[in-house]
């Protein structure tokens, strides 16, 4: 264990058959200090600066069925919204005034959403909000329609491979195309967002193998953000019995994609701390350093279920800012309201 805990620091990597070999081997004595070499990399390449991104869920209608989620399209008892444009600029409103420069637009699969739709939305919040860095969150699309936006002035991208496993991923995706997820990623890329990939913990049939799968797939596609959160089984899904993962389990992971991957931006999900009221200190504790408060309009918060008992459902977007950075300063971090890229990130200029 002490040569592969060697490797992965020194070399940032480790194979296959290493990583299962590690995750099976792993000792509470051996966890702590991952984790700790965890947060001194993340920590060589970011500081103690934790980055803000403000979130603004503004659909949660969906095409796709995917078996874990509570927006899926079969779920009968969600009560879908949309927010119309004007609620959406006034979510960045409130988010800019309490500081944050960088904005998720996070949603389903929702095509009411047409390009033209949020071509108009991130160029109308470019012109207010120039400084600020806009991420999307809302699926598979085409490539022309990722170009379109990605003209119009969006910074950044987060779509998670969700399950690097082809048949992992294909049991929990019905209709959908492992393949096509991959393209999506590599042709956002391309293009030149930032990128944010990732997976859950705890999904029903999940091995160290599939888990090292994932770790090894990011490694690979070396995306700038890295989103890895507990899977909370919902109950009006088809998953509603399964066990589901563990913040423990989650912990080693985060920890273990910071030693594979140490310059990604990596958020300490709103599941972490949703299953444990300290979750989201002891992500940023194993290698995190980013959190997403949530600026979505308190009418639709609880609606926004991609599971349920969500935290910061109650919440006003100041309350919100308050709250997290007290807990950041608590856990010994510093707040940065900037636009946090990632740093080695250099857009090219913009044609005029
Ligand atoms: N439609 C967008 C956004 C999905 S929601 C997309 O396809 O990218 C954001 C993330 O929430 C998903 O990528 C998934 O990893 C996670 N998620 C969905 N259901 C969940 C659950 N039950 N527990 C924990 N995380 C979940």
């Amino acid at each position: 264990m002490e040569v592969l805990l060697g490797k992965l620091v020194e070399q940032n990597e480790l194979d296959k058959e290493e990583i299962v070999y590690f995750l099976q081997h792993l000792t509470p004595d051996l966890k702590v200090r991952l984790f700790e070499l965890a947060e001194q990399i993340r920590k060589k390449h970011y500081d103690e600066s934790v980055y803000i991104r403000g979130l603004i869920e503004f659909s949660n209608f969906c095409k796709q069925d995917c078996l874990y989620c509570g927006l899926r399209r079969s779920n009968a008892t969600a009560e879908r919204y949309r927010l119309t444009e004007e609620e959406i600029l006034e979510c960045a409103a409130e988010g800019y005034r309490l500081g944050y420069r960088s904005f998720v637009l996070q949603s389903g699969e929702d095509f009411h959403f047409t390009e033209a739709r949020l071509i108009r939305l991130v160029t109308s919040m470019k012109i207010r909000y120039p400084d600020a860095a806009i991420t999307l969150s809302i699926g598979e699309r085409s490539e022309a329609f990722y170009r379109a936006l990605f003209d119009a002035g969006t910074d950044r991208y987060l779509l998670r491979h969700e399950a690097a496993s082809r048949s992992l991923y294909q049991s929990l995706h019905p209709g959908m195309s492992y393949d096509n997820r991959v393209n999506c990623l590599r042709i956002l890329k391309d293009i030149g967002y930032q990128v944010g990939a990732g997976f859950m913990v705890g999904l029903p049939g999940q091995t160290y193998e599939h888990l090292a799968e994932d770790l090894l797939f990011l490694k690979e596609l070396h995306p700038e953000m890295i989103g890895i959160g507990p899977f909370i089984p919902h109950s009006a899904t088809p998953l509603k019995d399964a066990q589901g993962g563990t913040v423990e389990d989650t912990l080693v992971m985060i920890a273990m994609a910071r030693l594979l991957v140490p310059d990604a931006l990596m958020p300490a999900t709103t599941a972490m701390g949703t299953l444990d009221r300290l979750g989201r200190e002891k992500a940023l504790a194993a290698g995190s350093n980013v959190i997403m408060p949530i600026l979505s309009p308190l009418k639709v918060r609880e609606k926004y279920a991609l599971y349920e008992n969500k935290i910061c459902t109650g919440d006003e977007a100041s309350h919100c800012r308050n709250c997290i950075e007290m807990r950041v300063a608590a856990a010994g971090y510093r707040i940065e309201l900037s636009r946090g890229d990632h740093c080695s990130f250099n857009r090219a200029p913009e044609k005029s």
